[in-house]
């Protein structure tokens, strides 16, 4: 295993076998959760050591390949290169409450949402959770601004790399490591009903966000293929558990699609599908994906579908389009990227 996917404990077993003392497992974590770029730059450890250690567990930093600030709003948005020659995107957005950074959990995607870019070449491979660590310790280090929020709604679905997820929010919240409270994140899904259900099992008191994008199974099927594997009804119900388990507000996405989602009626639907369970919806326009015959509703679509779930007891924002002149969503920089080294 990276070294950087190593929890503390476990990177305490691996010093052991090198025949080192605990105390030096927690230097070694510390400076790796810092941001060290090599081992050298671990000034409290021996010359020896550094050797061995770069010889027995040798890591690598991402590469900025590409970084775009916009001249908006402040977001900026970087494609790493990882080990492998592979890349994700990361992007960091500047709110009042603090600086949030939106990772990417996988390269690629298998999930084939209909206005996604980042399914359109599927899945390449899964992010290890050093990766995703990286994403947010380099974007931090990089910028230097500081991080107090991350979102899981990046490249890929978190779900369905739920393992390495899972050691990644364990790495993260660590207090050794980055100490980020898991109030402080959000995991976003298309609907992967099981693994909610697993999630909930652990309690955390991450938020969790679920990309809906339609009031009934006509609608999802349309655009989200998952949906033929988990309907709605069963979707919902998982919420309904999830905020049982957790007592956490459901946080619902919905992306307008002009003509497909956007009318008064499916605004209804939803009050009547969402009754009595404590939901919160962040109504996001489409961002237009080249490749996609989709199209973004008009502001008056929009705001007539808010005043809808808002009259009807659902709280609803209209998410500011962030970094709109810089590519800033969803796998379009990476898209973009490949296909012209391809
Ligand atoms: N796989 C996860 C997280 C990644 S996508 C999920 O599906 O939730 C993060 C969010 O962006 C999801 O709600 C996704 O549906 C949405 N999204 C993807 N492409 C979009 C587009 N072109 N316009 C608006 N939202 C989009």
């Amino acid at each position: 295993m990276n070294i950087k996917s190593m929890t503390l404990p476990e990177l305490q077993e691996a010093l052991k076998a090198m025949g080192q003392p605990a105390f030096r497992a927690k230097q070694v974590y510390t400076w790796l959760h810092k941001g060290v770029r090599s081992y050298d730059e671990m000034t409290n450890l021996s010359k020896e050591l550094r050797a061995k250690l770069q010889e027995a567990y040798p890591f690598y930093t991402p590469q900025v390949i590409r970084k775009q600030e916009s001249a908006k709003d402040g977001t900026i948005k970087y494609l790493w290169r990882l080990s492998d020659g592979n890349c994700v995107e990361t992007v960091l957005m500047r709110y009042h409450y603090g600086n949030t950074v939106c990772i990417s959990t996988e390269v690629g995607c298998r999930m084939g949402c209909a206005f996604c870019a980042s399914t359109i070449g599927g899945l390449v491979r899964r992010l290890e959770p050093h990766e995703m660590v990286d994403e947010v310790l380099f974007t931090q280090i990089d910028s230097g601004l500081p991080v107090s929020r991350v979102v899981l709604m990046g490249i890929g679905e978190p779900l369905d790399n739920f393992d390495n997820v899972m050691r990644f929010l364990e790495l993260i919240g660590s207090k050794d490591g980055m100490n980020l409270g898991m109030r402080h994140i959000s995991l976003s899904t298309c609907g992967l009903v099981p693994k909610i259900d697993e999630l909930a099992e652990k309690k955390l008191q991450i938020s969790l966000a679920i990309s809906l994008h339609g009031p009934n199974d006509a609608i999802r099927d349309r655009v989200m293929p998952v949906n033929k594997a988990y309907p709605i009804d069963v979707l919902l119900a998982a919420c309904r558990r999830y905020y049982e388990a957790t007592s956490r507000r459901i946080h619902f996405e919905y992306a307008m699609i002009d003509g497909v989602n956007d009318r008064e009626q499916d605004a209804k639907e939803l009050l009547r599908r969402l009754k009595g369970l404590p939901a919160h919806f962040n109504l996001i326009p489409l961002n237009h994906v080249e490749e996609s015959p989709l199209k973004p509703s008009s502001r008056t679509a929009v705001a007539r579908f808010q005043k809808i779930l808002e009259d009807g007891g659902i709280t609803a924002t209209v998410r500011r389009t962030l970094g709109s002149d810089i590519d800033a969503s969803c796998g379009q920089l990476r898209r973009k990227y490949t296909k012209n080294q391809g």
